[in-house]
C-alpha cells in the first residue's frame, strides 16, 4: 500500500486541508446534509478522501458526538475497504457521456442496499459532456430522498452554471506549508522516521500545494532510510527536478522529435505530470502571445513567431482534450507534437520553400535596378519574420536597428538578403563589419541557414496617399515603419 493510502485521513478532524475541515464540520454540525455537494480544489488535495469520510459520517451506525464516523461499524468499514454497495464512486473523465448519465439516473431510483443513504461520488465532474450535464441536472432538481451526490472537480468554472447553482460548494484551497508539514509529521511519526524540521520545509515546498505529491516525494526520499536531513532532502529535490513548461517549449521549438520524446519520458519517470505540463505550456504561451500583440509584459518566447505560438497553443489544447482518452499519459501530447512538426515542416524552424510567382518589380517601386532576375525558387518566410529580426536586432544593438529603420528589405533568394538603404551614410555604416555581422548572425539564426546581407542605395518610399489626399501629420516614423513592414511582407510573403 502506498503511504498516501495508508495515511489517508479517516475522520473530518484528520483532514489536512483547513478550509475543507471547517466547511465539513459546519455541515455535519447543522445536522442537515445537502443532497448535492461540490468539492472543488487543486489535485492531490484530498477531495476524494473527504468525500469518503462524509459518506461514512452520513451512514455510520454509531457516529461520535460531533458527527464523526466511528470507523468500526459495518457501514464505515465497507467504505474504508472500498466495497460498500451504497457508496458509489465514478470517474466522469471515463463516464462522461449521455448514456452513462442515463444509467446513473435509473440506478439512483433504486433504494440503498444496506445503508440509510446512497452516496454517489462523481470525480472530475467538469469532464461531463454538456448533454450529460444537462441530463444530470434533472436528477439534481428532483433528487430521491435516499441519495446524496458529491461532485469533485479541479475546474469548477467548467461546470455548467445551472448544475453549479444546485450544489453546496466546499472549497479546498491549495495546501499551505504548515498544512503539508502537519501531514508529513503524521506520516514520519507513523513510520518512525527521524526527519529534520527543515527537511519537512524542503519537501513541503517541492510539493507545491499538493498533499499527495508531498507524500510521494518523501516516500521516494525515504526508500531504505530512516533519517532525513535538510541537505539530503535538498539534494534529492534538485536531482529530481522535472522539466518546466518553459524549458519544454524551448525543446519543442527546435523541432527535434527525438529530444521532444526523450524529455517527456524523463519527466514522467521523475514523477512529473503530463497534464500539468500541458496546462503550464498553454498558460506560458498565452502570456507570450499577449506580449507579442503588445498587451502584457515581457515575451518569454521571443524566438517564436506569432503564427507558431498560435498553432502551438491550438495543438496543446487538442492534446489536453484527448489526454483522458489515451492509455498512456504522454501519448496525446507526443502524437500532436509529431503532427505539428510535420505540418510546420522541415528542420529549419520558420521557413518553407515555395515557388515565387509574384512579379518582382512591384516590390521595388519602379526602380528597375532593384529588380533581380527571378522566377527561380524563392525562400518565402511566414509573416512576422522581419519583425522578429528587428526585435532581436534591437535587443543586441540599438544603432543597427535605427539604421534598419531607414532601409527596407528588397529581395531574398535564400542566401542573400538585398537591403535597400535610403542614405549613403547609413549604407556605409551598415556595411561596416561589426554592424553587418550582427544583422547577418540574427538573420542566420532566424532563417536557420547562413544569410548574407547586400546593401543597395535606394529611394525612400513615398508617403501613403489615401483617397487622393496625402496623409498629413507628423507621424513620419510611423508611416515609414508601415512602409517597411509592407515591403517586408511582399518580399517575405504574408
Ligand atoms: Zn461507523
Amino acid at each position: 500500500m502506498t503511504l498516501y493510502l495508508k495515511y489517508r485521513p479517516q475522520t473530518i478532524g484528520e483532514l489536512d486541508s483547513t478550509s475543507a475541515r471547517e466547511g465539513l464540520k459546519k455541515i455535519i454540525a447543522s445536522g442537515k446534509i445537502p443532497h448535492a455537494l461540490l468539492f472543488s480544489g487543486p489535485k492531490g488535495i484530498g477531495k476524494t478522501s473527504a468525500a469518503r469520510i462524509l459518506a461514512k459520517a452520513i451512514n455510520c451506525e454509531k457516529p461520535g458526538k460531533s458527527g464523526e464516523p466511528c470507523n468500526r461499524c459495518m457501514q464505515c468499514e465497507a467504505v474504508t475497504k472500498g466495497n460498500s454497495l451504497d457508496v458509489i464512486e465514478m470517474d466522469a473523465a471515463s463516464n462522461r457521456g449521455i448514456d452513462d448519465i442515463r444509467s446513473l439516473r435509473e440506478a439512483v431510483k433504486l433504494s440503498p442496499v444496506s445503508a440509510k443513504t446512497k452516496v454517489y461520488v462523481v470525480d472530475e465532474a467538469h469532464m461531463l459532456t454538456l448533454e450529460a450535464a444537462n441530463a444530470f441536472l434533472k436528477t439534481l432538481e428532483e433528487p430521491p430522498s435516499h441519495v446524496v451526490f458529491i461532485l469533485a472537480t479541479t475546474n469548477p468554472e467548467k461546470l455548467i452554471p445551472t448544475v453549479r447553482s444546485r450544489l453546496t460548494n466546499i472549497v479546498f484551497t491549495k495546501a499551505s506549508l504548515p498544512e503539508i508539514k502537519r501531514l508529513l509529521s503524521r506520516v514520519a511519526k507513523g513510520e518512525k522516521w527521524k526527519v529534520d524540521d527543515e527537511a519537512f520545509d524542503v519537501v513541503a515546498l517541492a510539493a507545491d500545494g499538493s498533499f499527495r505529491d508531498a507524500i510521494k516525494i518523501i516516500e521516494q526520499m525515504m526508500v531504505g532510510e530512516t533519517e532525513l536531513s535538510q541537505e539530503k532532502a535538498r539534494s534529492f529535490v534538485t536531482q529530481n527536478k522535472t522539466i518546466t513548461a518553459k524549458q519544454y517549449i524551448e525543446i519543442i521549438a527546435k523541432k527535434d522529435i527525438k529530444a521532444i520524446i526523450e524529455e517527456l519520458e524523463a519527466m514522467i519517470n521523475k514523477g512529473g505530470s503530463v497534464r500539468e505540463l500541458i496546462d503550464g505550456m498553454i498558460a506560458s504561451l498565452h502570456e507570450s502571445l499577449l506580449a507579442k500583440l503588445g498587451v502584457g509584459k515581457t515575451d518569454a518566447f521571443d524566438y517564436l513567431i506569432r503564427n507558431e505560438s498560435v498553432s502551438l497553443i491550438e495543438v496543446l489544447m487538442v492534446a489536453q482534450k484527448k489526454y483522458s482518452d489515451t492509455p498512456l499519459p504522454q501519448l496525446s501530447l507526443e502524437m500532436e507534437l509529431i503532427a505539428w512538426k510535420q505540418k510546420t515542416g522541415q528542420d529549419k524552424p520558420v521557413v518553407s520553400v515555395v515557388k515565387n510567382t509574384k512579379p518582382r518589380d512591384k516590390v521595388t517601386n519602379g526602380h528597375s535596378e532593384d529588380v533581380v532576375a527571378n522566377g527561380n525558387v524563392d525562400l518565402k518566410f511566414e509573416s512576422d519574420v522581419w519583425q522578429k529580426v528587428l526585435s532581436q536586432v534591437r535587443q543586441k544593438n540599438v544603432s543597427v536597428e535605427a539604421l534598419l529603420r531607414s532601409s527596407k528589405p528588397l529581395d531574398f533568394d535564400g542566401k542573400n538578403l538585398r537591403l535597400g538603404v535610403y542614405y549613403k551614410f547609413h549604407k556605409e555604416r551598415l556595411e561596416a563589419d561589426v554592424y553587418r555581422k550582427t544583422l547577418e548572425d540574427i538573420l542566420t539564426s532566424v532563417v536557420g541557414s547562413p544569410v548574407r546581407v547586400v546593401c543597395i542605395l535606394t529611394d525612400q518610399p513615398k508617403k501613403k496617399v489615401i483617397g487622393g489626399i496625402k496623409k498629413t501629420g507628423n507621424a513620419l516614423t510611423e508611416n515609414t515603419d508601415i512602409d517597411i513592414m509592407e515591403a517586408a511582407k511582399e518580399i517575405f510573403g504574408s
